[in-house]
């Protein structure tokens, strides 16, 4: 079948082809992505990592610490290593390689420790991102913010390099998984009819959208299904003429329910379900620094009000950043914040 006139060439031909020709004329290949590994950074990675074992390459795919139980279904999960557990190897492998590919990151920061390895090692570097303003230590940048996942690019790249016939159902199944949890199922910044094509192309490789749902949004541990319920109605709090809402968790709320990695992820969505709540924020004590996760809705840029308080930076709707120092400060730091942001969500909201 003939499916190329559907999707169009959103990554430059002429990187495509230099990408396949990086690609043939190496042998040791590591693919990377970010710290916190979510399902878009696994998806793309374990996606392109299957590509490339596929044909013969002596492919790793390290990460810089470990990621959540709800994303251990996919194929080759167990496969991954993580550069925290044992950082010599780790450097080792990065050092050797003739070819590193950054999934999902724009610099190198973001890897935390495993960027001086990265930025010291001496094989050539493709970046393929969705995030604004990408490193400049890479010789080949595809960096596309309007696409909603690295795992889109991923499938556009295979696309267009003429792959489609080769993609395997476990290549297809990471893809989708990468594409569902960065729209967050399909309900945010997918509205370009081509994420449907493109679905529809994953479908014909006999994925089952349904099941991957399931892997991923239903597989909550009752303490990570209460300690829910604590923080909706014990930790938050609602801002009605800023149309902004908070959750926040110390370590201690965390104990009380045997806190693990993952148990927050995709928390900071929820208060966006209450009406006329357009910005969402999360803020976590973690160990020796405070996380926090920015949401919103319409054109509040949440990435801005992460970048001026909390050195971070992100999407549009989508955002994070850090803080170091005591929990009440970060608290008090937002609430300030959210003052000086008082013009600009009341024009959000009147907006469309
Ligand atoms: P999450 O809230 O899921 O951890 O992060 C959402 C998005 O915000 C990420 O995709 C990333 O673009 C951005 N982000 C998260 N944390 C940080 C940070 O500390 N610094 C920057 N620059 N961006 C972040
Ligand atoms: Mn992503």
């Amino acid at each position: 079948m003939n499916y190329t006139e559907t999707i169009s060439d959103v990554i430059r031909p002429q990187y495509v082809e230099q990408i396949m020709d990086s690609i043939n004329r190496s042998e040791k290949i590591v693919i990377t992505t970010h710290l916190s590994p979510d399902g878009d950074a696994l998806g793309s990675s374990l996606a392109l990592y299957h590509y490339l074992r596929n044909k013969g390459k002596n492919v790793r795919l390290i990460v810089p610490n470990s990621f959540p139980n709800f994303l251990k279904w996919m194929k080759g999960a167990n496969e991954v290593e993580i550069f925290e557990y044992n950082p010599e190897a780790a450097r080792r492998i990065l050092f050797a390689a003739d070819l590193i590919f950054s999934l999902d990151y724009n610099i190198s920061k973001r890897v935390g420790d495993m960027g001086l390895s990265l930025d010291a090692s001496p094989a050539k570097k493709i970046l393929i991102d969705h995030h604004l303003f990408p490193g400049e230590n890479f010789d080949i940048t595809v960096s596309h913010p309007e696409i909603s996942s690295t795992s889109e690019l991923i499938f556009r790249l295979l696309f267009q390099a003429g792959k489609y016939d080769e993609l395997t159902q476990a290549e297809a199944e990471c893809i989708y998984c990468g594409m569902m949890t960065d729209t967050g199922g399909f309900t945010y910044n997918s509205s370009d009819p081509e994420i449907f094509e493109i679905i529809s192309l994953l479908l014909r490789k006999n994925i089952d959208k349904d099941a991957i749902y399931s892997y991923v949004f239903h597989n909550y541990s009752e303490d990570r299904f209460r300690l829910l319920g604590f923080t909706l109605s014990q930790r938050m709090e609602i801002y009605p003429d800023l149309h902004s809402a908070l959750i926040y968790l110390s370590r201690e709320d965390q104990a009380q329910f045997r806190f693990s990695k993952g148990d927050t992820e995709g928390f900071v969505n929820y208060p966006l379900s209450i009406r006329n709540i357009i910005f969402s924020t999360f803020i976590r004590e973690d160990e020796g620094l405070i996380k926090l996760s920015f949401r919103s809705q319409k054109k509040f840029p949440c990435n801005e009000f992460a970048a001026d308080f909390f050195n971070g930076g992100g999407h549009l709707n989508a955002s994070g950043g850090e803080f170091y120092g005591k929990f009440e400060d970060a608290l008090s730091t937002y609430a300030a914040g959210l003052k000086k942001y008082e013009e600009k969500l009341r024009r959000a909201i009147s907006e469309l």
